[in-house]
């Protein structure tokens, strides 16, 4: 077989046993370099994905490369500027040369202020393609707006909560307006709504620098309008952003009660979307939890496409804190990296804050990062105790469902103990990243890739069943109370 099919055969088989954001972050930005009958040369974009293969995928690789008849004794992972792009979509979109790859992990040009803001809010520093805009005489931005260049697709994690709105976010950057119009991505703080819808405004530029691109929180966007009702200047604030190309409004939520502002965003909407122009909104909830938001505009909202974002999981926060971490240039110890990702659970913001003051901490005082640095520092009740055993999980979740355990360790497959087995096999592998054939061990199960459908089920459905979810979370409260 050739090389290149060789390794999509290899590829295809694994994508079918990881969960989709490990199968983009982890596998798909590589390639085979080179192999004999006993040893293989993977190529890897960084030394991230390196470690990460080599630690936790090695024998996957392995036994998948022997189904496809290369008996590798030896796998070695290099470092190699050629491998494919981690993205899905066509990248020359934001580099046309090619370069992309090159410099998708690499630190932060020194020429962009804004790359050490860290935890700071996104509108810090702003280097915008809508710029602080005027709107007429009399009616000028007294504060900067627009699209911070540090929020792109190639620095944004892909893994579980996030890759639905990243793949209908990069859909839309490659043809705005025709798709997912509007786009309406809601959920918690800190867990990259910003990033992403801003990350459409800078890639849709970088394609089409003509493009208008307007990004305003709706904070600003309300203190404009009361400013045009002032001034008397609605017809320009009207015509302003009826003539975006692209229309990003982030954290709608609070336009909730203000109901001239409702009705002046309804027919700018109703504007745009007729002439075809992407909308864009983000919101911490979905469009019928905003309080006062009218009919009207809760029914347009629902026209296009409602994504609800979740906070990653655990690997993928690894891999957040790792790249954040080489941006920089440190490299962090496995433990120190998992530490942080297990430290914090709900808000990226607040990861990168973490780890910031970690990394400001040890330059101060010329040390290594180490798991006791980061323990001392960060360590407070937050920390999950971590005598929880497995047992615990499993005894916790039969309660829950009113089962008996040996009903859940033994044979039956009736709905209603089978689910609950998921769900337990799902917490194990989240509240204790147990491996999947220790998984099905402590379920009385032979075979680990029942528990490797169950924890990719479970995952899966958590994102589109609120019930579910709210199962899970009661069970983990549970649990740590
Ligand atoms: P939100 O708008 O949902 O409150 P932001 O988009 O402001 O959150 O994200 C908070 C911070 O976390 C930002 O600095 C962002 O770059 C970072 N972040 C969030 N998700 C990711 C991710 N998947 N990969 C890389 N960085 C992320
Ligand atoms: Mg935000």
């Amino acid at each position: 077989m050739q090389r290149d099919g060789l390794w999509q055969a290899v590829l295809g088989e694994i994508e079918l046993t990881v969960s989709r954001g490990n199968f983009v972050t982890w596998f798909k930005p590589t390639q085979l370099l080179s192999h004999t009958d006993t040893s293989a040369v993977i190529g890897v974009p960084n030394v991230f994905i390196k470690q990460q293969l080599e630690r936790k995928y090695n024998d996957l690789i392995r036994s998948t490369l022997e189904k496809n008849g290369v008996l590798a004794e030896v796998i070695e992972y290099k470092m190699s500027t050629m491998a494919p792009s981690a993205r899905t979509f066509d990248e020359s979109v934001l580099a046309p040369n090619g370069q992309q790859t090159a410099d998708r992990f690499a630190p932060p040009r020194s020429t962009s202020p804004v790359m050490t803001t860290g935890a700071s809010g996104p509108h810090d520093v702003v280097t915008g393609s809508a710029g602080a805009g005027t709107l007429g005489n009399g009616l000028t931005h007294s504060y900067r707006q627009g699209i911070n260049e540090r929020y792109t697709f190639d620095n944004f994690i892909v893994g579980s909560g996030n890759e639905l709105a990243f793949a209908a976010c990069q859909s839309i950057a490659q043809m705005p307006g025709t798709k997912y119009n509007p786009l309406f991505l809601y959920g918690g703080v800190g867990i990259g709504k910003t990033h992403l819808i801003q990350a459409v405004g800078n890639a849709v530029k970088a394609q089409n620098p003509k493009a208008k691109i307007l990004y305003i929180s709706t904070e600003q966007f309300v203190q404009e309008f009361v400013a045009a009702l002032r001034f008397r200047k609605t017809a320009d604030f009207a015509s302003y952003y009826r003539s975006a190309d692209v229309l990003i409004v982030d954290d709608i939520q609070f336009i909730a009660g203000k109901e001239k502002m409702q009705e002046e965003f309804f027919h700018t909407f109703n504007a745009l979307h007729q002439a075809n122009k992407q909308i864009i909104i983000s919101s911490d909830k979905p469009p019928k939890d905003i309080a006062t938001l009218e009919e009207r505009l809760q029914s347009r909202f629902a026209w296009g496409m409602s994504i609800d974002m979740q906070i990653p999981d655990f690997e993928t926060r690894c891999a957040i804190v790792q790249t954040k971490a080489q941006t920089h240039e440190v490299e962090l110890p496995a433990d120190v990296v998992e530490y942080l990702a297990n430290h914090i659970q709900t808000n990226i913001r607040e990861l990168e804050g973490a780890l910031n003051q970690l990394l400001a901490f040890c330059e101060m005082r010329n040390l290594e990062p180490s798991l006791s640095v980061a323990g001392s520092l960060l360590g407070s009740a937050k920390v999950r105790p971590k005598h929880l055993s497995a047992k615990q999980i499993i005894e916790r979740t039969c309660k829950h469902f009113q089962i008996p355990m040996e009903d859940i360790l033994g044979p039956k497959r009736d709905k209603d103990i089978v689910v609950p087995r998921q769900i337990a096999m799902y917490m194990l592998r989240s509240e204790l990243h147990l491996s999947f054939p220790k998984i099905a061990r402590e379920l009385g199960r032979k075979d680990h890739t029942t528990a490797i459908h169950s924890v990719e089920k479970i995952t899966k459905e958590s994102q589109l069943d609120a019930d579910l979810r709210s199962t899970l979370s009661e069970i983990k409260e549970r649990l740590y109370a």
